[in-house]
């Protein structure tokens, strides 16, 4: 990020009075931890701040700070519209049906569409807020304990505990910031990833039951039936898919989660030395090279036949 990038985006905050923040829809914990980070940094500033997500703040996130006050629609009048964690401006939903296009848009995906006035997108970060982190050092923006748990988990679980390989020293220096800050790193490890609950893990099940493995790609999927079937709150696929990346046998790995509108999300995983972020991009999607989504039309056998027809043709290009 250079340094006119960072001083544009100070004056666009200290000129802004309502602030709107937002991000992608089935949000992770750094979609939520750059949205309420952000807009505490935002409040301590004495702004007035609404954050919205489409989906809501999953429950596997309700131990977090300021959860609660995250809306599903925007509602009035803002000076600046924010974005976080977003490659792209349909992730969103349709939060912004009724506005224009957002002012700022704060992000680490190198499929990144640039889809704002001011574009703060660096591919290096481990996670958006890493990006965020650094903008308040920077600015000398106010951060606290609840900041720092937030942030600290954004880090957590985009790294899966710092074990992707773009892990960087400076990534946990920061981690390292943020417990000093008060931030309970073990607390918000177990919280966010180390508990599933019992409907999830039935889920897995119904997903696991049906595994297929085939040169070295491995692929399951999980229908609205499924969902019915155990229970399962969420539209997501209660983090299956880097269950299925630890299988020795694979190189690639997918699952495909069927969705109430007609589409399929699809999650792909890639060992090093492989890229499925441009077979996601290929299907409308974006991500990271070792992983990468897509929310695709189609019925849930029709998606599973092209995507797995393209990914295989991606492994063997690679591979
Ligand atoms: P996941 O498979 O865990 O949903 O996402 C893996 C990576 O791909 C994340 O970096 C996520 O932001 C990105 N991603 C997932 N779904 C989509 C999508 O529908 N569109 C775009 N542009 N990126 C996605
Ligand atoms: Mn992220």
């Amino acid at each position: 990020m250079n340094k006119e990038n960072i001083q544009a985006f100070g004056n666009l905050v200290e000129r802004a009075d309502r602030i709107l923040i937002i991000s992608h829809t089935r949000p992770d914990g750094d979609a939520v931890g750059s949205l309420i980070g952000l807009g505490l940094i935002f409040e301590e500033l004495g702004k007035k701040v609404n954050l919205v997500l489409e989906d809501g703040v999953p429950k596997v996130f309700h131990h977090l700070p300021s959860y609660d006050r995250v809306f599903r629609e925007a509602a009035g009048v803002y000076d600046l519209i924010v974005v976080v964690d977003c490659s792209d401006i349909d992730r969103i939903g349709n939060v912004l049906d009724d506005y224009g296009e957002p002012d700022v848009n704060i992000d680490h995906h190198p499929t990144n569409t640039c889809f704002a006035g001011l574009n703060l997108v660096q591919e290096t970060a481990v996670a958006t807020v890493e990006i965020i982190y650094d903008l308040a050092v920077a600015l000398s923006l106010p951060l606290n304990q609840s900041i720092a748990e937030v942030f600290l988990t954004g880090l957590l679980t985009d790294s899966l505990g710092f074990r992707t390989s773009n892990t960087t020293p400076k990534a946990l220096r920061i981690a390292a910031e943020l417990q000093e800050l008060g931030a309970d790193l073990p607390f918000l490890y177990r919280k966010a990833m180390g508990e599933k609950s019992l409907e999830a893990v039935k889920y897995w099940g119904l997903g696991l039951s049906r595994i297929n493995l085939e040169d070295r790609l491995v692929w399951t999927s999980l229908s609205l039936e499924d969902r019915k079937k155990v229970d399962y709150p969420g539209r997501d696929d209660a983090d299956l898919i880097n269950l299925l990346a630890s299988i020795k046998e694979t190189d690639i790995s997918l699952v495909f989660v069927e969705q109430k509108n007609g589409t399929v999300k699809v999650s792909w995983r890639a060992r090093p030395g492989f890229d499925v972020s441009k077979t996601a991009l290929e299907f409308g999607g974006g991500g990271h090279k070792p992983a990468a989504g897509a929310e695709i039309k189609g019925s849930l056998e029709q998606v599973q036949e092209d995507v797995i027809k393209a990914t295989r043709h991606a492994l063997n290009g690679t591979g």
